[in-house]
């Protein structure tokens, strides 16, 4: 199995009540690969400038992350700079700067064009569809995306979900897209554009799956300090795909399983700044947390009510 993912690869400024970072590694890609390259082998697509540093680079090589698919351009890595208040489930964007995705043009190997599972990360949708065009006959294909897409490019935005098999998408952009304030509306919504499947991201209040059958909740993991939530739907989103591309099964028991994989992954993103905190993680303290996540959720009937 073989999982693409095409995003951006970014330079962040983050302003938190408990902190803040200037120029700190992030990106929709970046979270996305670190966190399924835990689960599968994962081949990114994306540019940075001359000045992104080494460092993550080396680190992505250490989790056998394929980056071919990673060009470096002249000019600034893309850059984005956000706030959160003391609500953490709404990031502010100050700033954004495209700079060497202005005009970045995604070229995938021949092997990349066979990718059995490919994610879309949150990048103009105009470079998402380019992929889309280049891929043979992937198995599975999700996409996600945000405000500035909803705003500035929904054509495009609707061709890319047209095409996908699921969309992966917070909450507050979910009602933004549908016009549906109701996430069981919103996502009937979104379902009509196209994808099978839709996954609603409500930050600390979990995810909810929608299949064409069945919807599946899974809580956040409750963690006693939250410090910066950037990159935890990327994160998310990476365990989610890397799990399901790991067992090539699209089935309502696989998608529920990939979810909760998704949170517990979400869960050491937040705990620390920028991808700091999913550098050394390993199996097992990611069994860990599935398992303390599996005791939080379940339950013994004690008969009728
Ligand atoms: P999230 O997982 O939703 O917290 O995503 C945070 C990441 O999205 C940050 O690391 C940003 O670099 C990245 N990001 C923010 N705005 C954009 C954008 N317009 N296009 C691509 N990536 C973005």
């Amino acid at each position: 199995m073989s999982l693409l993912v095409v995003g951006s690869v970014a330079l962040d400024s983050v302003e938190t009540p408990f902190g803040k970072v200037e120029d700190a590694v992030g990106g929709s890609a970046m979270y996305f690969s670190t966190s399924a390259s835990y689960y599968t082998n994962v081949s990114l697509v994306a540019v940075i400038g001359k000045d992104f540093p080494q460092a993550p680079v080396d680190f992505l090589k250490s989790r056998n992350v394929d980056l071919n698919g990673l060009h470096t351009s002249d000019g600034d890595t893309f850059r984005w700079k956000g706030e959160y208040g003391y609500d953490l489930n709404e990031a502010v964007t100050l700033d954004t700067q495209l700079n060497v995705f202005s005009d970045f043009e995604p070229v995938l190997t021949e092997e990349y064009k066979k990718s059995d599972v490919v994610f879309l990360a949150n990048i103009d949708p105009t470079l998402q569809l380019q992929v889309l065009d280049q891929v043979e006959d992937p198995k599975f294909v999700a996409c996600d995306t945000m405000n500035l897409w909803i705003n500035t490019k929904l054509d495009e935005l609707k061709r890319v979900l047209a095409r996908v098999d699921m969309a992966v998408i917070n909450e507050g952009e979910a009602r933004m897209l549908s016009g549906e304030s109701n996430m069981v509306q919103a996502a009937q919504k979104i379902m009509e554009l196209g994808p099978k499947f839709v996954v609603i991201k409500r930050g600390e209040y979990g995810a909810l799956l929608f299949t064409p059958d069945d919807v599946f909740f899974a809580p956040a993991y409750p963690l006693e300090a939250v410090f910066d939530p950037t990159g935890a739907g990327d994160t998310f989103a990476g365990g989610l795909l890397g799990y399901l591309a790991s067992q090539m099964t699209f089935n309502s028991q696989t998608m529920r399983m990939a979810t909760v994989v998704g949170c517990v992954m979400a869960s050491f993103c937040v705990e620390k700044f920028s991808y700091e905190n999913l550098q050394d993680l390993d199996y097992k303290k990611i069994k860990s947390r599935f398992e303390k996540f599996q005791n939080l959720t379940s339950f013994d009937s004690l008969g009728e009510l």
